[in-house]
């Protein structure tokens, strides 16, 4: 399900004639040379691609309106060896749509201080040729994003690969393809929004299904399939039967499971990336769907509770962006539930009714069946567990009437002090930076809602990257907020994006 295409970043130098065949020839090489230690340095995700170097306007606008074509190709790099009048960049740069990387760096790495001469300085002025390109980048108002280092520095490199897994997150967006069934909760405010301005901004596709035609689905996946299921979710879970008996119990975990295959079967066939539900909403379903949403979305799919099609949306873009991360410790929906106001061990108890996905947990996971408070169904099968330790971001896509406002709030999850055996969920437990009192307050201001998409394994630099290259607003919660510059935040980008 989560198979990300086998994306590639074009490399394209910057010079021009002015210095002779030999000096291309070097310009060329150290290009090359950069190329192959940067895909060789085992830091990247995805692969980089050089492109003869760029000397005239039809090379620079050719070499974009391809790159704008190549299914392949998720962005372009760009650096200036030597001086490349910029002038030459305008058509290819007012024709490009992709993401734009302005590594910011040169050949060598210490001034040769013995041999350095007039022709060194005229082959390596990066210092200088790049300033003349960033300068049009900015005039023309183009999103981008600079980095500055030398090549083979471990820090640029990291950043480089952040860059790729924005960029993928930014070219993917176009292809997330979000299914409702039923619609949102009735009265609340924050789970709604503009579906047409969000496929405008984001490339998002919302459509409604008739809960009762996925249910369908569920009812044509045979006997014998989901019992097979139903014995891999006995081979993998702890099962809490707390004094239920283990018949019925496991008739209970069925309907889950039938619920998953009917799901992805329906969502594959009609290629969809994300869902949502709505426990108010549930036609011919038995249960709520708990488990089977959870493995779902632990298959890469994106969800959102109550009908929240843009946390759905989000949940499914952060999957995107973490895909074949080594060591990832997990995406999912999230909702601020209960807080924790001790002294000292502040923090926001994070859950839902049922759908929390299991990439988050530490440990052990197990099936438990218990009666939900909301709805009229039978008790629903779901997986229990508690969630990493570790740094995150949550955020939260918001629809202000006339726009969108991405909210990013740094957090610390954490253990609780003691474990919590009568609830029947999964759960994680974080304080938000800077502390619980002014990020809930600023989360507040800002208009967050209930309801998030959290990750450990991206960072608020690379979700505001993302909103930003969407043309959006993101606003920041982190161990640098005060109150009052966030207002500031706030009102400035109330006028700049009105
Ligand atoms: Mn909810």
């Amino acid at each position: 399900m989560l198979a990300v295409k086998n994306y590639q970043f074009w490399f394209c130098t910057g010079s021009q004639d002015l210095y002779g065949e030999e000096c291309l020839g070097h310009v060329a090489e150290h290009s090359a040379k950069i190329v192959e230690q940067l895909n060789v340095s085992g830091m990247l995700p995805y692969e980089i691609v050089l492109k003869p170097t760029m000397i005239t306007n039809e090379r620079i606008r050719r070499t974009f309106q391809e790159a704008n074509l190549d299914e392949n190709c998720a962005g372009v790099i760009t650096w200036m060896h030597t001086f490349s009048p910029a002038k030459s960049w305008i058509i290819g740069l007012q024709e490009y749509r992709k993401p734009l990387l302005h590594l910011h760096t040169q050949f060598n790495e210490a001034l040769p201080y013995d041999t350095i001469d007039m022709d060194f300085m005229n082959e390596n002025q990066s210092a200088h040729g790049d300033r003349e390109y960033g300068h049009i980048v900015s005039r023309m108002g183009i999103e981008r994003k600079i980095i500055v280092g030398h090549w083979s520095d471990a820090i640029v490199q990291s950043r480089i690969a952040s860059w790729m897994r924005t960029a993928v997150g930014v070219v993917e967006s176009s292809h997330i393809r979000v299914m409702r069934v039923a619609d949102n909760m009735r009265n609340v405010a924050v789970t709604e929004g503009d579906k047409v301005e969000a496929q405008i901004k984001f490339g998002w596709e919302v459509d409604a299904y008739p809960v009762n035609e996925i249910a369908e689905s569920v009812e044509s996946v045979s006997q014998a399939d989901t019992n097979a299921l139903v014995e891999e979710y006995y081979d993998r879970y702890e099962i809490l039967l707390e004094g239920r008996d283990p018949e019925e119990f496991r008739r209970h975990v069925a309907v889950q499971a039938q619920i998953e295959l009917g799901f992805e079967r329906f969502l594959e066939e009609k290629n969809y990336q994300a869902i949502v539900t709505h426990f108010g909403d549930l036609g011919a379903l038995k249960q709520l769907p708990g488990l089977a949403i959870q493995r779902l979305m632990e298959k890469g799919y994106g969800f959102g509770a109550e009908g929240d099609w843009k946390v759905a949306a989000m949940v499914r873009l952060m999957k995107v962006m973490t895909a074949g991360m080594k060591d990832a410790k997990g995406v999912s929906m999230l909702e601020d539930y209960t807080y924790h106001f001790t002294k000292g061990k502040e923090g926001i108890l994070q859950a839902h009714m049922l759908e929390i996905c299991p990439s988050i947990a530490d440990g052990a996971i197990a099936i438990r069946c218990q009666p939900l408070s909301m709805g009229d169904r039978e008790d629903p099968a779901r997986l229990v567990f508690t969630a990493k330790e570790g740094k995150g971001i949550a955020v939260s896509m918001i629809d202000l009437g006339n726009r969108f406002r991405l909210i990013i709030n740094d957090v610390d999850c954490k253990k609780t002090e003691k474990p919590m055996p009568k609830l029947p969920v999964a759960t994680n437990f974080w304080t938000p930076q800077p502390d619980l009192y002014t990020g809930a307050e600023a989360w507040i201001l800002a208009g967050g809602a209930h309801h998030t998409a959290f990750t450990y394994d991206l960072t608020a630099e690379q979700m505001g990257d993302w909103a930003n290259a969407m043309g959006i607003e993101a606003v920041y919660i982190d161990k640098d907020t005060k109150i009052r510059d966030f207002k500031k935040d706030l009102m400035l980008g109330n006028l700049f994006y009105a």
